[in-house]
């Protein structure tokens, strides 16, 4: 039997807010633990919740960029559920009218584009974090992390493979960066999924029983659990058994995934609308004015690499992956215009190769735009050889 894969993703993206949702505390990552949660954070009785307005414009923005419909009436709601990093006992949320409504993004997967639906994304506050190391058998709760303000971006079940679904994380990855509103920081947390897998026979429209595989931080390891998951539901199908609905985490270690808990044991979180926070309402103006403020965005860019510079598909989506990287490379264009093709073999090649060995990002490398475009002037009117300009740039590399 041929199976195929349904995969849906919920993704949480750390909004780059300079404080948190609901208090005026810093939202900085790195602090000594519990330095930066204030009264509301902690949850002292008598405190109430004021709306970032930063927070709001910043969802509106994502959910511009992938032209999605926008609640001009946003409701917050409370999930209510127990745990030691939770202090309030509930984590405000939105549930029935979210602020970003139905959009789509189209991805790039090996040359063949694929549109994939997005659900909604909602705003919401993220919990603390449980520490359980250095405490002599202890576990410390860090409430620095309280209230950081988060979009939830949930896909439709649209992919078909973990191929598709990395490339649709990518995407979104680069989104939030150009649009700077995430740090998009992968290992702090800042970008982090939920992936939903199921299977179903070749040609089936129903779909399959799916489970649940819990944040995971890294684009190898979303690929390697799907990976992981749908073979080992093959295998579950295969043998005559059933898949059981439920959460599962991947253990990167160990490359397997195993329960966390069943749909049976899942939690009634009791929503209801917040009633210390007012619906948040947008007017015309307000949106208008958050879509004047959108930055040329991650297609748009790569087809005027295309048409402006003469690059090939392949060099201008590599170029343009990461805002960074193609400001960088028009920065260093800009000294020789007429030498486009000629910068992108430098950029992509001599340049990515020093990033990729030293594990730098391009915001840091040793040899700015200038310099090196600077460098390919001297190819391009013969001064020196290609062969002694990568010399040259061995040298500048290095000091
Ligand atoms: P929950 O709170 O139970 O996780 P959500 O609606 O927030 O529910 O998210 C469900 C996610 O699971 C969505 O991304 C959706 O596309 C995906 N999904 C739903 N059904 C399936 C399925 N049968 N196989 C794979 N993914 C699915
Ligand atoms: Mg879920």
């Amino acid at each position: 039997m041929e199976w195929e894969t349904v995969i849906g993703l919920e993704i949480h993206t750390q909004l780059k807010t300079k404080s948190k949702i609901f208090s005026s505390a810093a939202t900085a990552y790195g602090a000594a633990p519990n330095t930066q949660a204030c009264g509301v954070d902690i949850a002292l009785p008598g405190v109430l919740p004021v709306m970032n307005r930063e927070a709001a414009r910043m969802a509106v923005k994502f959910g511009l960029a992938i032209g999605a419909t926008i609640n001009q009436t946003s409701v917050f709601a409370r999930k209510n559920y127990f745990y030691p990093d939770l202090p309030k006992g509930y984590q405000i949320s939105q549930l029935e009218l979210p602020i970003v409504g139905q959009g789509s993004i189209t991805v790039d997967v090996n040359g063949i584009k694929k549109t994939i639906g997005i659900t909604r994304a909602h705003l919401e506050e993220d919990a603390g974090k449980s520490l359980h190391e250095d405490f002599h058998g202890m576990t410390g709760i860090d409430l620095n992390r309280a209230g950081t303000p988060l979009i939830e971006i949930v896909s439709e079940p649209d992919m078909r493979s973990a191929a598709e679904a990395v490339a649709y994380l990518k995407s979104i990855h680069s989104l939030v960066r150009y649009l700077d509103i995430c740090d998009g920081n992968m290992q702090e947390g800042s970008f982090r999924c939920d992936a939903n897998v199921s299977i179903r026979p070749q040609g089936q429209e129903e779909f399959g029983t799916r489970t649940e595989l819990k944040n995971i931080n890294s684009f190898r390891f979303v690929e390697k659990a799907i990976e992981f998951e749908v073979e080992r539901q093959i295998d579950i199908l295969e043998g005559g058994g059933r898949v059981v609905q439920e959460t599962r985490l991947y253990d990167a270690d160990n490359h397997q995934t195993r329960s966390m808990r069943s749909k049976e044991e899942a939690n009634d979180y009791r929503y209801f609308p917040d009633p210390d926070l007012p619906q948040m309402v947008l007017d015309d103006a307000d949106i208008e004015a958050i879509r004047a403020e959108l930055p040329e965005l991650p297609d748009a860019r790569c087809q005027r690499f295309v048409t402006d510079y003469g690059l090939s598909d392949y060099d201008a989506e590599t170029l343009t992956a990461n805002r960074e990287l193609a400001d960088y490379y028009e920065q260093a264009v800009a000294t020789l215009p007429d030498q486009p093709k000629l910068v992108a073999n430098w950029v992509n090649g001599e340049l990515a190769a020093g990033l990729n060995r030293e594990n730098l990002a391009i915001t840091n490398s040793p040899v700015s735009a200038i310099m090196l475009g600077e460098l390919v002037t001297r190819i391009d009117d013969n001064t020196i050889s290609g062969k002694i300009a990568k010399e040259v740039f061995e040298a500048m590399w290095s000091g």
